[in-house]
């Protein structure tokens, strides 16, 4: 700070010197922040350690903000750019883009993106990685050249208000977003591999929990989000967020809780069914009904299909296990 304010006091010197002279002042170089831009994480983070420039170059200080978040989350671009950096530095992932007159980086961030990817403002870069130097929190810098930046300026400089502005104008990409992936969803749902109507029963008396298409079967593919090859551990109905999910089967609520990947999850057991042990899970819902220890019935509504978690737009992610083998759920339903 004190290198910067005696920076300032050399260029003010100079700017009176100057208008004294009757020769236009200089522009003092104020960097041309992206717009929009805003927060690296869904919602409103909470700022665990601010911005602490060192004052000399070398010393130790927080060249930028440290925001809580949990492993897994996904972390968005603070504004559209071009990625310049993702990879290891020290054994950490690093990912920073480029925004023409300054540069963002997240730490620790895996992502899949390449040197050179175009990115959007709010879209998801990565998940959050371990290695940063602080436990369970987003470390989030700007830079200027060499020089670094307070990240929260990309906010807005009039506090609050700005911010919310900020805020509002992401929630509204990430509504864009969402509103592509139902389109695309929908457009899916026509060369759909099996049509799915609820209340049609299975082999072993299953019924399909929600009535909408199989959008994504079992198996190895590309991931949306991450946009890596890993095995997708279940079966993807299409529906519109809100819609009623089933139990396909008499069971007991073993579990339920959030997973920064999975989103809002439920997990039934349905027992022995034709000699089987049959667990089934629920993912990605805007909220269920039930709760752990509760009694359910085949066919009663036990939540509502939503997008939480790593996902692109509403459907319902279900997994199923026999015999306690992660199974694909189409064998058995
Ligand atoms: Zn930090
Ligand atoms: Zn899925």
């Amino acid at each position: 700070m004190r290198v910067l304010h005696s920076h300032l006091r050399v260029a003010l010197f100079v700017a009176v010197c100057l208008s004294v002279l009757a020769i236009p002042a200089p522009a003092v170089a104020v960097p041309a922040l992206p717009a929009p831009a805003g927060w690296p994480l869904r919602g409103t983070p909470v700022v665990q350690r601010g911005f602490a420039p060192p004052t000399l170059a070398w010393a130790s200080g927080h060249r930028g903000v440290d925001l809580v978040a949990r492993p897994g989350e996904a972390i968005l671009a603070a504004a559209s750019g071009t990625v310049a950096f993702a990879g290891s530095i020290a054994g950490k992932p690093v990912v920073s883009i480029d925004h023409g007159s300054v540069r963002t980086t997240y730490e620790p961030v895996i992502s899949t993106l390449s040197v050179g990817d175009r990115v959007g403002f709010g879209q998801v870069i990565g998940v959050l990685g371990s290695g940063g130097h602080c436990r369970g929190c987003l470390h989030w810098g700007l830079r200027e050249g060499r020089s670094y930046l307070d990240p929260l300026m990309l906010l807005g400089t009039r506090g609050g208000q700005l911010r919310l502005v900020a805020e509002s104008r992401r929630e509204v990409v990430q509504r864009e977003a969402q509103a592509r992936a139902r389109a695309a969803a929908s457009a899916a749902q026509s060369n759909a591999i099996i049509m799915t109507p609820a209340g049609r029963s299975g082999s072993h008396g299953f019924l399909h929990p929600i009535a909408g298409a199989v959008t994504s079967a079992f198996g190895m593919r590309l991931h949306p989000v991450l946009k890596i090859w890993k095995l997708h551990d279940g079966t993807d109905f299409a529906a519109a967020c809100g819609t009623a999910i089933r139990a396909p089967y008499a069971g007991v609520v073993t579990r339920a809780g959030f997973n920064p990947a999975y989103g809002n999850r439920l997990f039934l057991s349905h027992g022995s069914v034709d000699g089987v042990q049959v667990k089934t899970a629920f993912n990605h819902a805007a909220r269920y009904l039930v709760r752990p220890g509760q009694r359910v019935s085949r066919g009663q509504v036990i939540g509502e299909v939503g997008s939480t978690g790593l996902s692109t737009g509403c459907h319902l992610h279900l997994m199923v296990w026999l015999n306690g083998r992660l199974s694909n759920p189409m064998s058995w339903l």
